[in-house]
Order: C-alpha cells, then structure tokens, then sequence
C-alpha cells in the first residue's frame, strides 16, 4: 500500500521545435496507457519561445561556412534553463539527441527509468552550437549509426524504453528479465497458435516440437541455446563482450 505523500511521477521533458508531435505514438499502448494512469508524465516544450526577437529566430547560419543552419546558443540556454529549474528538476538528466553520441543501450534505459526523468533535447538542422552542450555539460546519445532529420523521433525512442521499465508499466514483472539486451543475449524466437500453419506457399510450418512438449525444463534448456546460437550468428560483438564478461567472472 502506498501511504501519505505519493512519489513524483517520472518526467519525460522534451525540448523540440516540434512540440506537436508529442506524445504521438507514445499516447498510444503500453506507455500511452501508462501515461494516462500517470505512471509518468511528458512534457514538450517548444524551444521558440525562448527566441529573443519578435520573428522567433530559433537559428542561424554556421561559424566558418558551410551548409544548414544551427540552433543559436543563446535561445537553446535559455530553454534548456527555465527547464532545467522548474520545480521538481534537480538531478534530472540533461540529454542531447546526437548522431555523435553514445550508443543509446537497454542498460542506459535502466539507469534512466530507475531516476527522477530525463530532459531530452531535440536538435533540428545542421545541430545545436557546441557552447551549449559544454556550458550545461549535455549528455550526448545517439539512437544508432545513421541520421535523422531531427531528435524528437530519437526522443521518443528513449522515452519508449524507459518507461515499459517503469514499474507496473509491464504485465508480468519478469517480462523484461528475458529481453534481447538485458544479459547480453538477443531473444529465443516466438511462436504462438496454430501450431501447424500453411504459409503463402502452402508448406506447412510447425512449431518447434519442444515448445508443445510441456516440459519446461527442456523449453527453457531449448530457448536458452536458440538465444546463444542468434546471438552468436547475428551479433559477433555482444557475443564476444558475453564471453569476455563470463571469462573475467571465472578469474
Ligand atoms: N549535422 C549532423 C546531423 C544533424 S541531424 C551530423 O552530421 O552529425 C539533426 C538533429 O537530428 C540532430 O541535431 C539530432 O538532434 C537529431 N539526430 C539525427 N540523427 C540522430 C541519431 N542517430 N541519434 C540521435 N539524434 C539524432
């Protein structure tokens, strides 16, 4: 039973140019409904009105040439503080969406989903002025190796996996434990009824006789195989950082 004051909910805070195209798909299943209930809550804030003239400049051309234009220091500041001190935002993670980044990760995801919120900034164009990444010392992440429009997509894919980690956002408890990531392994593949079915070719597929068996023992022995087998095949580099975790653990 939860008593007295209840906790802050967790705070996904988006700084976009774009505030319209929140929460989209994320109003929508598992973290739409959780966002409903108020197992956390999301908040975008359009970097323009923080824009210093009355034309909402939010950008200018690049120092030293070049294509693009780039969001101007001074504007993205002054968004990023009046955020940043809103009530309930101390140690809230300041983060820049950034093809430069590090690699986002479920166990980024973890550390994230297990704290207060995250404040997600949203560049657009060619990028945001470097200054201001030093001066609010951003934490740059990239959602993979290829390059977006802009950082809201990014955005909603960190705030997508934070908050099915957040309690009570997924149906069985364990439903996470078992994850492609979450040991280093990629998952055992599904299958669900008709056990025998007749794909567009007419061949007939049936499951994995082991799956009908009822022995679970023998399933779990099975997935765990078909989980080291994928990886290894599809995956060289998380199968080789498993095998140097499980050499280091031995020693
Ligand atoms: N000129 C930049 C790309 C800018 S794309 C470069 O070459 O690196 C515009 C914005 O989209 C970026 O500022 C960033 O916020 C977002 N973005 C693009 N690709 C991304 C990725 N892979 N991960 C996270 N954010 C990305």
């Amino acid at each position: 039973m939860r008593q007295g004051v209840a906790p802050p909910v967790w705070t996904a805070t988006a700084l976009t140019l774009f505030p319209e195209m929140f929460p989209g798909p994320l109003g929508e299943s598992l973290a739409g409904r959780a966002l409903k209930e108020g197992v956390w809550s999301l908040e975008a804030v359009d970097i323009r009105r923080f824009a210093k003239d009355r034309h909402g400049t939010v950008d200018d051309a690049p120092f030293g040439g070049g294509a693009g234009m780039v969001l101007k220091p001074d504007v993205l500041s002054a968004a990023i503080e009046a955020v940043a001190q809103a009530p309930g935002m101390a140690g809230v993670p300041k983060v820049l969406l950034s093809p430069r980044g590090a690699p986002f990760s479920q166990a980024r995801g973890r550390e994230l989903a297990a704290g207060p919120g995250v404040l997600l900034v949203c560049g657009r164009f060619e990028g945001v002025d470097e200054r201001v990444i030093e001066a609010h010392a951003l934490e740059e992440i990239s959602v993979g190796d290829f390059v977006l429009s802009g950082g809201e997509i990014a955005a909603m894919a960190v705030m997508d996996c934070c908050v099915r980690l957040l309690p009570g956002v997924m149906g069985a408890p364990d439903s996470a434990s078992e994850e492609s990531f979450e040991d280093g392994l990629l998952e055992y593949p599904h299958y669900t009824r008709p056990a025998t079915w007749a794909g567009p070719d007419g061949t007939e597929r049936r499951v994995p006789e082991v799956l009908v068996s009822g022995h679970h023992g023998k399933v779990a022995t099975w997935r765990m195989q078909q989980r080291e087998e994928i990886t290894r095949r599809r995956r060289p580099d998380l199968w080789a950082a498993r095998r140097t975790a499980a050499g280091n653990e031995e020693k």
